[in-house]
């Protein structure tokens, strides 16, 4: 900023100071310009981190591959690159340039259970059955972030941009697992500007509480102890964990309906005992629990201790709880979100080709959904709803109230799709992906330049945060000092299908595209009898 500064100003505007003369930012729309050639030049990585990432297909916590691969790309580029950060062993930071202002990229990089699904294929057929797979799209988020730093490098080195760039991977986002205690270690300190990026089927940002779909949560397991006995022989010898796990979802299913509509919360039990004739000495179960703000999530975490302590007290057992994720419902920066409106529209949709169309439609139809094909046109930024409804949750939520901070929406998937599951996958290793994350690539790119070279719309972010977002909310963690992340989640799933999913990763040496490693004839439809 500096010394692009210093060289216009020398000429015609030496009285003019430089704060002044850069809110108009001549070379602005050059910049940006050279930025979306530069990210068009980058098409065959950008498709190849798409695809390989697809490939890897690893749970939160286990993106070990992952976390390799993207930081090795970073590496040979001059990034630097601290691994292992707040605990986590596949988290990290990358880093490039110095000094202000610091603008931090993040997107995620997890994936989701038993979703593994042949890329380009539209009707359910996995790679490996029952394995992990993209269900979600997150393997296409580094791809836009790596694509748009590299970018930004390019550019910054020669035209002497100051500032400073940084990437953190959202690990075990499907486990709201991670950002809260990014957060925590002071990973966001000196960050100045936030720039989030998710896959989505429509271009588009928003700001404050967006459409009013996010809730925060907190995601809770209780563990009871029992005493174990002959089940028939000896029954009142035991004390069952599993009936304190019953007990304690029936309690809740009661409470529900005392509870605000806002409120949404759901169980799995992670362990009912070992077998019938012996009492279970040990059950766990494990819920999620939804509202709107951090007092109600509160409130349902406080009474989800209480009707588990109920649950052991009725039945003879003991219990304790593992706090496993939280995250606050994200707000999103309105001066961040109308910039990078007028960037998004700019780029536009992808030219999607019929081949794309069609596999969009013959799964829409396949799965029952609307069939629409994927969309066409960026519609306008949105005011944000006035009463929220809740829906999922998002752990940049966290992030989101300590910096300001956008989630940008690239089209990198089919519409109207179920979500967290196989059918989220088929588009994540095609031309739909590839498109849709150079489309996302630009825009970061593009709106992290209106940010490097227009030091007044930091301020005016900040002004937003501080003044509106943040004036009577205050964040507050929902992690307690001993809480730590759940690093061990997923190992054993992990290990039982790495093995097998080896044997598709991606090798771009000998492939153009996953589809053709897999020998995928693109788009795979179902032919009418
Ligand atoms: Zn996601």
């Amino acid at each position: 900023m500096k010394k692009l500064c210093a060289a216009s100003c020398t000429a015609a505007f030496l009285l003019v100071p430089c704060g002044l003369f850069a809110q108009q930012s001549p070379q602005l729309p050059a910049l940006k310009q050279e930025a979306v050639a530069e990210v068009d030049k980058l098409q065959t990585l950008t498709q190849q981190m798409v695809d390989e990432i697809f490939s890897f297909s690893e749970l939160g916590f286990q993106e070990y591959e992952t976390s390799r691969y993207v930081t090795g790309i970073l590496e040979k580029n001059g990034f630097h690159v601290e691994h292992g950060v707040a605990g986590v062993p596949t988290a990290w930071v990358a880093t490039y340039g110095s000094g202000k202002p610091v603008i931090a990229f993040i997107t995620d990089i997890d994936c989701i259970p038993r979703a593994s699904q042949k890329p380009g294929v539209a009707y359910h057929d996995p790679i490996v059955e029952g394995a992990p797979g993209h269900g979600e799209g997150h393997n296409s988020g580094m791809a836009v972030n790596v694509t748009a730093a590299l970018v930004l490098k390019k550019l910054m080195d020669e035209h002497h941009i100051a500032g400073t760039i940084k990437l953190v991977p959202g690990v075990a986002e499907e486990l709201l697992g991670t950002k809260a205690f990014y957060v925590r270690a002071g990973l966001f300190k000196d960050v100045d500007i936030v720039l989030g990026a998710h896959v989505e089927s429509e271009f588009s940002t928003s700001y404050g509480t967006g459409n009013g779909e996010w809730s925060g949560l907190v995601s809770v397991q209780y563990f009871f102890h029992g005493k174990a006995a002959h089940a028939a022989a000896a029954p009142w010898e035991g004390r069952s964990a599993l009936d304190a796990v019953e007990l304690m979802d029936t309690g809740w299913d009661f409470r529900r309906e005392h509870l605000r509509p806002a409120q949404r919360s759901h169980r799995v039990i992670i362990n009912g005992g070992d077998q019938p004739n012996v009492v279970p000495s040990e059950a766990a179960v494990w819920y999620y629990f939804r509202e709107l703000d951090y007092p109600h999530i509160k409130d349902l975490y406080d009474l989800g201790n209480t009707i588990a302590d109920s649950a052991a007290k009725m039945t003879g057992t003991t219990v304790d709880h593992k706090l496993v994720g939280s995250a606050w419902p994200p707000y999103l920066n309105k001066v961040i979100a109308e910039t990078q409106q007028k960037n998004i529209e700019a780029v536009g949709m992808p030219k999607w080709s019929d081949a794309d169309q069609t596999l969009a439609k013959a799964l829409q139809k396949d799965i029952g959904a609307k069939v629409e094909g994927l969309k066409e046109k960026v519609d306008p930024l949105e005011e944000p709803v006035k009463k929220p409804t809740g829906g999922g949750s998002d752990d940049i939520g966290d992030i989101s109230w300590n910096v300001p901070m956008v989630y940008l929406m690239y089209p990198a998937n089919i519409p109207n799709l179920p979500g967290h599951s196989w059918a989220n996958g088929v588009a994540m290793a095609t031309p739909i992906a590839h498109k849709g994350s150079t489309a996302g690539a630009k825009v970061q790119a593009m709106t992290a330049l209106d940010f490097f070279l227009q030091p007044q719309l930091v301020q005016q972010a900040w002004d937003y945060f501080k003044n509106v977002q943040t004036k009577d909310i205050h964040y507050e963690t929902f992690l307690s000092p001993d809480d730590k992340p759940a690093i061990e989640m997923n190992k054993e799933k992990m290990e039982k299908f790495a093995p097998q999913l080896k044997k598709y990763y991606y090798d771009p040496a000998r492939y153009k595209t996953y589809l053709e490693q897999l020998g995928i004839q693109y788009p795979t439809v179902k032919t009418n009898p």
